[in-house]
Parts: structure tokens; sequence; C-alpha cells
């Protein structure tokens, strides 16, 4: 071999190995998790273009490739797909048709019944039934007909509108305005708040976690999730979905990994990159009660290695009535439960499992699911409920 033909091959391999090298990069970073600041690091790449212009094909010369439809390219380019959710407040109110069904069970039956010019045994004892049809529960029913009847004697109501006014407040009083529903999104010391959300497998949490984050985002705070439930594949890209649609980090571990590692690391990571909220989901598989005691609380403690746990929110499903609200019992006895979100109250005539739900945890419901929408997450508030239900 020729000392030309050596040095001609060792060209040859230095361009093909620097090309493969380039190529690496471009892929390593095309790897890299969705940006925060989208919009700079655009600009960034077409101040800084790496490569010369490409060939551009001339009018009446024919596309190396296929056009790709306008909406296509939209969904592809991770500028667009960053949405502005809507701020959260006033969406009880926004949401109220979508108590529809409650509205007619409970709110108009009971209006129904007030309504008639003659309150007899009779007619308190169908009110009774349709707070307990409705779900109120025994205790808070009984409560609830025994204020009213007295109301209606000792004030001496005789019209519609007198009933219809004594039985908005009373129950008012029975959904219980003084507790408090703020949500713990605060941390102390300059560390991230911490939100463990909860429950059994289908309630919702996943989407909850998600719609949190929008929640979140729409007060302009900054946001860090973990998916914790390693057990089910689909939750964690679920969650990376969610994730990205608002530009938020999603901290994620491998399937069927530990948990609670994912929960450390989520935390670590909120406080590294100074996030002002964390929150994570967790599995709710209910195998056995120790099973599940052992693995939430270790969530639960292993995260507390980093920062406080600042609000733990137990999912229930409104639609499982009576049986959701013993398995959320269990919940109850495992972690210490903040706050309830109860989902899926759209689909449910048994709007008085809120009462239910409160006086059975003696925890405060702090947010309702309205719809599968990715903004159907409402803050909830006593008065705004009853007035939705009454119609
Ligand atoms: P997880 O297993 O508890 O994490 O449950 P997912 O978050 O995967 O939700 C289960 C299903 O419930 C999904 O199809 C959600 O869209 C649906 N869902 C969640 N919240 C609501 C709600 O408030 N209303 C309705 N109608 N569907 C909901």
């Amino acid at each position: 071999m020729t000392t030309e033909l050596l040095v001609a091959l060792i060209a040859v391999a230095v361009v093909v190995l620097g090309g493969g090298a380039a190529l690496l990069v471009r892929r390593g970073r095309s790897e890299l998790p969705p940006p925060r600041d989208l919009d700079a690091i655009t600009e960034e790449v077409i101040d800084h273009p790496e490569h010369p212009e490409p060939h551009l094909p001339s009018e009446d010369e024919e596309p190396p490739f296929e056009e790709v439809p306008a909406d296509e390219k939209a969904s592809a380019s991770p500028t667009t797909t960053v949405e502005r959710p809507e701020p959260a407040q006033g969406r009880l109110v926004r949401l109220r048709a979508r108590l529809a069904r409650s509205n007619s069970s409970l709110g108009r039956g009971l209006l129904s019944v007030l309504g008639r010019a003659d309150l007899d045994d009779a007619a308190w004892e169908e009110l009774e039934d349709t707070l307990l049809a409705a779900d109120v529960g025994v205790g808070p029913t009984t409560e609830l007909v025994d204020r009213l009847r007295t109301r209606v004697r000792v004030e001496g109501i005789t019209d519609p509108e007198g009933a219809r006014t004594a039985l908005r407040e009373e129950l008012i009083t029975l959904v219980d305005p003084s507790l408090d529903r703020a949500v713990a999104t605060t941390g102390a010391d300059g560390k991230p708040g911490v939100v463990l959300v909860v429950g059994v497998n289908g309630t919702g949490k996943t989407t909850t976690v998600g719609r949190l984050a929008r929640v979140l985002v729409a007060e302009d705070r900054t946001v860090v999730l973990g998916a914790a439930d390693t057990f089910r594949a689909a939750a964690a890209d679920q969650l990376s979905t969610w994730g990205q649609r608002v530009g938020v980090e999603v901290v994620r571990g491998p399937e069927g990994g530990d948990p609670a590692s994912v929960g450390f690391d989520t935390v670590k990571r909120g406080i590294e990159s100074g996030a002002d909220v964390v929150v994570i989901d967790t599995a709710g598989r209910l195998h056995t009660k120790s099973g599940l005691m052992d693995e939430l609380g270790k969530v639960k403690r292993v995260a507390e290695k980093q920062a406080p746990v600042t609000e733990v929110l137990l999912v229930i499903d409104a639609t499982t009535g009576q049986n959701g609200l013993r398995q959320a019992q269990v919940f109850g006895e495992v972690v210490d439960v903040t706050g309830v979100v109860l989902t899926k109250l759209d689909g449910t005539a048994k709007g008085g499992i809120v009462v239910a739900v409160q006086r059975e945890l003696g925890v405060p419901v702090k947010f309702v699911g309205l719809g599968e929408g990715a903004d159907d997450l409402a803050p909830f508030d006593a008065a705004e409920f009853v007035d939705a239900l009454l119609g």
C-alpha cells in the first residue's frame, strides 16, 4: 500500500466517523426531555444553525418527500403543544350543569316535597328517602330532616320560597362551609410543597395529578410530577403526556421498580430545580391492607427524607357509593389523609356522597371532578355546590 493511499484511507475514515459522531450528538439531543423554555431554545437553533442551508426544491421541481399535513406538523412541534391551562376559580359555577343528574334526583326531589302545601309525616319521610337515595348517609339525613322540621314549625314557614331558603341554608351547614379546603402546596425552608395523591386504581388518580398540575401551572407555580405508580406501565406514560402538555417535568422509574425511590427522586428533582410544588402519583392496588400500608407508608417516609409531605389527597370515585367509601376508609387508616378529591361527580345521581365522605373520613372534599376534560377539576365550595344542586 502506498503512503498516498494510506493517507487517503485515513482521511475517508475521519470524515465517516466524524459524521457518525455528529449524528449521535443530534440523536442524543432529541432524546432529552422537553425543555422548559421552548421559545428561547427554538430561537437559539434558528440563530445558530449547525448545518448550511439544505437544498430546497424550486417551485417546478418535485418535492423529495411527502408534505406533512399542517395539523400533523402542529402536533409534532413541541412549541405548539405547550398549553396555557385556564385558572381554576369559578369552575364549579361554570360546570354546574354537569351536576344535572344529582340535581334532578336530589335537589329537585327535595324541592318538590318541600313545595307541598301540607308537610305531613309522609312528606318528611319522602324527604328522608330522597336524601338516603342520594348517598347523604343515615346520620346526616336524620340531622337535616330534624333541623328542617323544627325550622318549618318554629319559623312558621308555609311558602315554597321560605322552605327553599331554609333547605339551602341547612344543606350548606351540612356540607360545612367552615372547613379549610385549600390544598397545602407551600413548602418550608425554600423547599417545594409535596402533594401525595393516593386512592384505588381506576378512581381517576393519575388524571387528578395531571389536572392538578394544570391548576398549579395556571397559578404560575412551577411543578414537578412523580410517576410512583410503577406497577401500571400506562400510568407513567399517561402522566408524561399530562406533563408535556403544560411543559412540566415528570420523574419516572423503571417499570415495576420501587415506587418509594421514584417518590424520593421526584422530591429531590423538585428541590434541585427550585420547583414550587411536587405532586406524586401512587399505586392503588388493594391486595392486602398490610401490603398497601407498607408501600404507601414507605413512599411517604422516603419522600420525607427530602422534604415534608404537605398534603395527602385521597381520590374517590363518586359513582362507587358506599363501596368506594369503605375502600377509602382503608386508605385513611394507612396514611394521614388531609383532603379528598371526589371524581366522576358528573356521572352520578348521588351527589350526597360529598356529605357522607366528609363525615366518614373526617376530611374536607377539596376538589371535585366533573367530566373527562383536562380542566374539569373544580375547587370545591359548599355554597356553590348546594346552589348547583338546587338549580
Ligand atoms: P387511576 O387508575 O386512578 O389513575 O385512574 P385514571 O386517572 O386512569 O382514570 C380512570 C378513568 O376515569 C379515565 O378514563 C378518566 O378519564 C376517568 N375520569 C377521571 N376523572 C373523571 C371525572 O371527573 N369524570 C369522568 N366522567 N371521568 C373521569
